[in-house]
């Protein structure tokens, strides 16, 4: 017997049919003896509709139209969780199974008072094992929480990954499996790349670096959590039927297990490529080099939650002047030359310069740790391939190199074959 927490994303509640599927997958797990705890999203594009509401509700008058209460907000984004929590919890019933919703507030998850983008701070899962021990299962509305006011809060647009990975550490479940319409992770986007293999095993930390360059299967958070507490967590997909062969294997499920580094044994140098669209590159031409200039360029830069990325500095020649480049989101263009327009006196530059448009693509393996020759690998498929690099920066575990939007595609396909990543 396990004690199993299972998420199910929004597309596979989206409507009573596919409920009704997802009774079916917790029910096996059920009648295999496990103890269960569910968690739910709201019905795919319900979030997104309830959040529009809330943007057209009109405002207290003269009050600016793109502000309103973040208490309120959370009370009414968090409802499309409630709804499928409770007609999840029927429909197991319907099966014979004994279910119970639980609301965020029930529990209590207790979060932080920053509504809209809420942190869980403590779980307090003692009532719910205890039910779950006695054989019911716990279905949880995911995405909510309460704040220190005892008022609802929301932990982010794609919060309920965080919810469940956060529930099964507070229960110290066996496993996290998280349900959605893709049936795990992928060396990259198959789109892009059709010879894309999906994974069986990643590390906490290659996953991290994925999720956060735009490979959407997790919420970032989520996967912070599970590398803090070490929760086994299986990305798998909910539209396999329920009952086929292997589905209910505890040690083997179809899918990707996202685990300690340690439990993979023949670690591959190169995991994954992953890539982030929409990045642009601005210089800061002939700036003084001096102390205090990275401070005050990226100062007010932070101060205005512009996200800065790569962030490349040249050494000057003669010690006195110098270039600085680095990436912000394209969005943020406009804004970010603007501050830097403002602050021109202080940091003391000589003229600004600024392209959009360009892509980072990512070469991501712990194998890289221990081995030499990773990134030099990637510089010549790209240049065989006649592909610009534009800036590099590198971690441990990680080689982004940035170049034009128009070469994404192939930098993805050429970096992926010439790790072996197409062959099986
Ligand atoms: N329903 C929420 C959202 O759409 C939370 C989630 O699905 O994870 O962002
Ligand atoms: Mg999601």
């Amino acid at each position: 017997m396990a004690r199993i927490v299972m998420k199910f994303g929004g597309t596979s509640v989206a409507d009573l049919d596919r409920i009704k599927n997802v009774a079916r997958h917790v029910k096996r797990e059920v009648d295999a003896g496990h103890e269960v705890a569910v968690v739910v999203s709201a019905m795919s594009g319900k979030t997104n509709e309830l959040v529009g509401w809330v943007q057209n509700t009109p405002k207290v008058a003269g009050a600016d139209h793109s502000i309103y209460d973040a208490r309120e907000y959370d009370a009414v984004v968090a409802s499309g969780e409630q709804v499928t929590s409770g007609l999840l919890a029927i429909a197991l019933q319907a099966m014979g199974i004994n279910a119970r919703s639980w609301q965020g507030w029930q529990i209590p998850i207790r979060t932080d008072n920053a509504h809209g983008a809420a942190r869980i701070l403590e779980i307090d899962g003692g009532e719910m094992v205890r039910r779950m021990q006695e054989g019911q299962v716990a279905v949880v509305a995911g995405f909510q929480g309460l704040g220190p006011d005892n008022r609802v809060s929301t932990l982010g647009r794609g919060g309920s990954d965080t919810s469940a990975v956060a529930i099964a550490a507070a229960v110290k479940a066996d496993r996290c499996d998280i349900y959605t319409d893709v049936d795990g992770v992928y060396t990259t986007d198959p789109r892009i790349e059709p010879k894309a293999r999906r994974l069986k095993k990643i590390a906490f930390e290659e996953m991290l670096e994925m999720a956060s360059l735009g490979a959407k299967v997790l919420q970032v958070r989520s996967v912070e959590l599970a590398m803090v507490f070490k929760v086994r967590t299986f990305v798998r997909s909910s539209f396999e039927d329920p009952d086929a062969p292997g589905m209910g294997d505890l040690l083997n499920p179809p899918g990707t297990l996202i685990c300690d580094e340690e439990e993979i044994v023949e670690q591959e140098v190169v995991t994954g490529i992953a890539y982030a669209k929409d990045e642009a590159q601005i210089s800061l031409r002939r700036l003084a080099d001096r102390p205090g200039v990275s401070a005050a360029i990226f100062g007010p830069l932070a101060e205005s939650h512009i996200n800065v990325d790569m962030i490349v500095q040249n050494i000057s020649e003669d010690g006195s002047k110098t270039d600085m480049t680095f990436t912000v989101p394209s969005g943020d263009v406009e804004k970010a030359l603007r501050v830097l327009g403002e602050n021109k006196d202080k940091i003391g530059y000589d003229v600004i310069q600024n392209e959009s448009g360009l892509v980072k693509v990512s070469v991501i393996g712990i194998g890289m740790r221990s081995h030499a020759g990773v990134a030099a690998t990637a510089f010549r498929a790209l240049a065989e391939k006649g592909i610009n690099i534009k800036a590099i920066t590198t971690s441990e575990i990680k080689i982004s190199i940035l170049i034009d939007g128009p070469y994404a595609e192939l930098a993805v396909r050429t970096l992926h074959s010439c790790y072996g990543l197409d062959k099986s």
